[in-house]
C-alpha cells in the first residue's frame, strides 16, 4: 500500500471514530430526558457543536397534528460570524459536554432575549403544500435533498431560501414508524464549507435518531397529558387543579399578581341523572364543561373538581374580572337549554387573592362557602364576597 492510501485510511479512520463517539455521547445524553425540548436542543447541539459534527446551522420543523402545516420548532446556529465565533470559543474552552447543554438551553429558555436564529425559525410556518417550497419537496418526497451551490438558481424563489439564504443546505424528512413528522435542515453559512458524501450518511442516522427520540417523548407527554386529564369532559382532573393552583398562586405571591377561583356546581342535577338515566347524565356533564370553558379566556384552567363540580383557575383575574366570566359561564348554561333533556341552570362561588384570603386552602374554602351561599339564595346565580 502506498502512502497516498495509507494516509486516506487513517482519514477515514479518524472521522468514523469521531462519528461514533458523537454517536454514542448523543445517545447517552437522550437517555437523561424525556423532554421534548430538552431532547431538540441535544440533537440540534450536537449537529453544530464543534466536537460535534460541526455544522454551523441546524433547524428542525414539525408537521402539525392535522397536517396541514409545518412549522419552525427550534434552529441553532449564527445569524452573524462573530456570533458564531463567540459561541464556538465558549464549547471548547469550557469543554461542555452534552450534559451539560440541557442546562444551557434552560438559560437560552429563560432569558428575554433568545439567540437571533432560534427566534426567527421559531416564527415560520407554512402551510404543508408547494408554497412551503423545499421543505414540501422533501416532505413529499421522502428522501433527504442535498442543495448544492451550483443550482442555486433553483431555489431563488423558495420559501426557506428567502430567509435562510444558504448557499449549500441538506434537507432531511424525520420518519418516525410509517410516517414523516418534521423535517431537519442544515447547512454551513458561516465557513461555507462545501457538504461531503460521507456526511450525508451521519446525517441520516442523525435524523432517525432523532425522529424516535422526538417520537418516544410526544408518546410520554401524551400520556402525561393522560394523566392530567378527566377522561369524561376533557377538562383538567382534580390532582392538576391542586397542582396548578399551587403553582398560579405562588407565583401570584412572588410577582404580587392577581389571582381568582370559581367554583361551580350544577344545580338539580341528581334528579336529571333520575329522570333520564347516568348516559344522559354524562352527555349533560360534557356539554356543560365545554360551556364553561367556551365562556372563559385562553389562559384559564377549567378543571373538573369531581362528579358535577368545576373549579376555574383565573390567573390574573380580579374579583370583578371574575364575576364577569362566571356570569358569562351562568347565562350561558341557563341560554343553552336546547343542548338538554331540560333547562340546566349552575351556582358559582368566588374567591380572589389578595382581596379575600391568601392562600390556597382558604381560596378554595372561600369560593366553596360563596357557592354554598348561592345555593342558600335560590341557585342559578353567583355570589362573592362584598365589602
Ligand atoms: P344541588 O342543586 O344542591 O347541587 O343538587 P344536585 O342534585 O346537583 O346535587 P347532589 O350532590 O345531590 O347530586 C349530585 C349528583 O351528581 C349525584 C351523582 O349521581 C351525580 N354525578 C356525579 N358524577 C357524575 C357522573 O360522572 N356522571 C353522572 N351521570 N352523574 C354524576
Ligand atoms: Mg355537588
Ligand atoms: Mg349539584
Amino acid at each position: 500500500m502506498d502512502e497516498k492510501n495509507l494516509q486516506d485510511l487513517q482519514r477515514e479512520l479518524v472521522r468514523l471514530r469521531t462519528q461514533f463517539k458523537i454517536f454514542y455521547e448523543i445517545t447517552q445524553a437522550l437517555r437523561t430526558t424525556l423532554k421534548l425540548d430538552e431532547i431538540l436542543y441535544i440533537i440540534l447541539t450536537a449537529i453544530t457543536a464543534h466536537e460535534g459534527l460541526g455544522f454551523n446551522r441546524a433547524a428542525l420543523f414539525f408537521i402539525d397534528y392535522n397536517r396541514k402545516k409545518i412549522k419552525g420548532i427550534m434552529g441553532i446556529g449564527h445569524v452573524e460570524p462573530a456570533e458564531a465565533e463567540g459561541i464556538w470559543k465558549f464549547i471548547e474552552q469550557e469543554r461542555k459536554d452534552l450534559y451539560d447543554l440541557i442546562e444551557e438551553y434552560h438559560r437560552i429558555k429563560k432569558s428575554p432575549e433568545k439567540p437571533k436564529f432560534f427566534e426567527l425559525v421559531q416564527s415560520l410556518e407554512f402551510p404543508l403544500d408547494e408554497k412551503a417550497g423545499l421543505l414540501y419537496e422533501t416532505f413529499s418526497e421522502g428522501f433527504l435533498i442535498h442543495l448544492k451551490k451550483e443550482n442555486r438558481e433553483k431555489f431563488s424563489e423558495d420559501p426557506l431560501y428567502k430567509v435562510f439564504l444558504f448557499e449549500e443546505a441538506v434537507f432531511l424528512p424525520l420518519w418516525a414508524k410509517n410516517q414523516i413528522i418534521g423535517i431537519l435542515f442544515v447547512d454551513n453559512f458561516i465557513t461555507k464549507k462545501p457538504i461531503q458524501e460521507e456526511e450525508l450518511n451521519i446525517l441520516n442516522m442523525f435524523a432517525s435518531q432523532a425522529a424516535l427520540a422526538i417520537e418516544n417523548s410526544k408518546l410520554f407527554e401524551d400520556t402525561l397529558f393522560r394523566a392530567h386529564t378527566d377522561s369524561l369532559t376533557n377538562l383538567w382532573n382534580y390532582g392538576y387543579f391542586q397542582y396548578k393552583l399551587d403553582e398560579l398562586l405562588d407565583q401570584a405571591l412572588r410577582f404580587n399578581k392577581r389571582l381568582s377561583l370559581l367554583m361551580i356546581d350544577i344545580d338539580d342535577f341528581k334528579m336529571y341523572n333520575d329522570e333520564f338515566g347516568h348516559l344522559e347524565g354524562d352527555k349533560a356533564l360534557i356539554n356543560i364543561a365545554s360551556l364553561i370553558k367556551n365562556s372563559c379566556r385562553k389562559r384559564d384552567l377549567v378543571c373538573r373538581y369531581g362528579g358535577e363540580e368545576f373549579a376555574v383557575i383565573l390567573p390574573e383575574a380580579s374579583q370583578g374580572e371574575a364575576y364577569e366570566i362566571a356570569e358569562r359561564i351562568r347565562a350561558s348554561v341557563e341560554d343553552n337549554s336546547h343542548l338538554f333533556k331540560r333547562k340546566f341552570t349552575v351556582s358559582i362561588g368566588i374567591a380572589s387573592f389578595p382581596e379575600d384570603c391568601q392562600d390556597k386552602y382558604s381560596l378554595v374554602g372561600v369560593a366553596d362557602s360563596f357557592l354554598y351561599q348561592a345555593k342558600r339564595e335560590g341557585k342559578n346565580r353567583v355570589s362573592f364576597k362584598t365589602s
